[in-house]
């Protein structure tokens, strides 16, 4: 009888990535998906330590399925960016836990024939779930230690793909008709391979000849370069959007997070890279509440937003994650109200100045990539990152098509589709 498993995948998208690779692994070993965990005989949890809500969800889970897994109907793993802290008692409700980098052991420890050999980490073709947008892993793992970050205890220090076999892995996604790539890392601007370092990389895969769009995430200020705006502003294919990780408007805050750069530093890059590249979207990453956070210096973070005038904030209220540096010596004392509230207010600017940013689209045609449909409406992004929400009969999913974008709001554009971009 086939066997089959289900993945239950949470944070980020490096995981859904990595989720991507554990299906090929298990496709290899003649595991069939299935949609549901009721019919799996093997569930495999890619977890993610970063917010206690997401491990709680992990014990849920794993808590129900222990009927199941003692009289020998269900096998689970627990693999995924685990803090030790979490992974011990996690442990011990899993029958398996493998860390993320050790996914390709994953044959040896399910007892099957060692020589079912399936490459390291990043030789482990993602299966991807989409036929037009693909996530490629460019490295992997962090050393910058921001003190309020789990990534360097789980994902240990960074490690970066061979460029030559990334520039492959991107061609053989093009000929087969992807149409967005999105090249991911913790920390992208540190790659480095060979000669390569990111400008190069993503100059080279630009190069290539096809119809396509390149995204990359996640981008910090420390080692962001001229070159790297450079790259983005000639390129043929990289999209006018970035991601660009900022976590606080205050450098003392910024300094007790064990941030590389200052307020100062940030504002230059974005001003050259906004006087460089056309249309550029910029988002980045807020933290609220970070310890010690006073109101004047949540303020100086509001000045920040204000002055950037962002198209997107992914916001996150600190929570206190056991083993990271700031666990150790600062005490998480802004209260949870006071999070909200800041939350809120940076919610606030946010959607006026996403709201102005998004008037510059009326009346303009722009280029979507068609993600899908609901209610009798298609969405899908433009280059810079926008959702788009238009009427079609047609099924146009996987595709570039025009839309003219007749109104707008803080969160999405909505328009009339012009015609299929041949
Ligand atoms: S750069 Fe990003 S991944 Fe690395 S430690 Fe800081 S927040 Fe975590």
């Amino acid at each position: 009888m086939v066997k089959k498993y289900f993945i239950l995948v949470l944070g980020c998208q490096m995981n859904r990535s990595d989720a991507e690779k554990i299906e090929t692994i298990l496709a290899n070993l003649g595991y069939q998906s299935v949609n549901s965990e009721a019919e799996a005989d093997l569930i495999v949890v890619v977890a993610c330590s970063i917010k206690q809500s997401a491990i709680d969800r992990v014990y849920g889970k794993a808590h129900n399925w222990q009927k199941r897994r003692k009289t020998g109907q269900l096998f689970t793993i627990l693999t995924g960016c685990v803090l030790d802290k979490d992974k011990k008692p996690l442990g011990e409700i899993f029958d398996l836990a493998v860390d993320i980098k050790d996914i390709n052991q994953i044959p040896e420890k399910l007892g099957v024939d060692k020589s079912v050999s399936v490459g390291d980490y990043f030789s482990v073709a993602p299966k991807h779930n989409s036929s037009f947008q693909a996530y490629v892993i460019i490295m992997t793992g962090c050393n910058n230690y921001c003190t309020f970050c789990v990534v360097p205890y789980t994902r240990g220090q960074e490690t970066y793909k061979d460029a030559n076999e990334l520039i492959n892995e991107c061609k053989e996604l093009i000929k087969a008709g992807y149409k967005e790539i999105t090249l991911l890392g913790q920390n992208v601007n540190s790659y480095h391979s060979g000669d390569y370092g990111f400008p190069k990389l993503l100059s080279a895969i630009d190069k290539i000849e096809g119809d396509f769009w390149i995204r990359f995430l996640s981008s910090n200020p420390q080692d962001f370069s001229d070159d790297l705006i450079e790259v983005m502003a000639n390129g043929q294919h990289i999209t006018p959007y970035l991601h660009f990780a900022v976590q606080s408007g205050d450098d003392d805050i910024l300094k007790k997070m064990n941030r590389r750069h200052n307020v100062e530093h940030y504002l230059k890059i974005i001003d050259k890279a906004r006087l460089t590249i056309p249309n550029l979207m910029v988002s980045t990453d807020i933290i609220v509440g970070f310890p010690t956070e006073t109101e004047a210096q949540f303020n100086n973070t509001v000045k920040l937003v204000e002055r950037v005038s962002y198209d997107m904030i992914y916001i996150s209220k600190y929570s206190n994650r056991i083993g990271t540096a700031a666990s150790k010596i600062l005490a998480d004392d802004i209260v949870k109200t006071e999070k909200d509230r800041r939350e809120k207010i940076l919610t606030k600017f946010l959607a006026v100045s996403a709201l102005a940013n998004n008037q510059n689209y009326l009346n303009q045609i722009v280029d979507v990539l068609v993600e899908g449909h609901k209610q009798g409406q298609q969405f899908g992004k433009t280059n810079t990152f926008k959702t788009v929400t238009f009427a079609s009969d047609n099924n146009v999913i996987g595709q570039f098509v025009q839309v003219k974008i007749v109104e707008v709001g803080s969160w999405a554009l909505f328009g009339e589709l012009v015609y299929p971009v041949e």
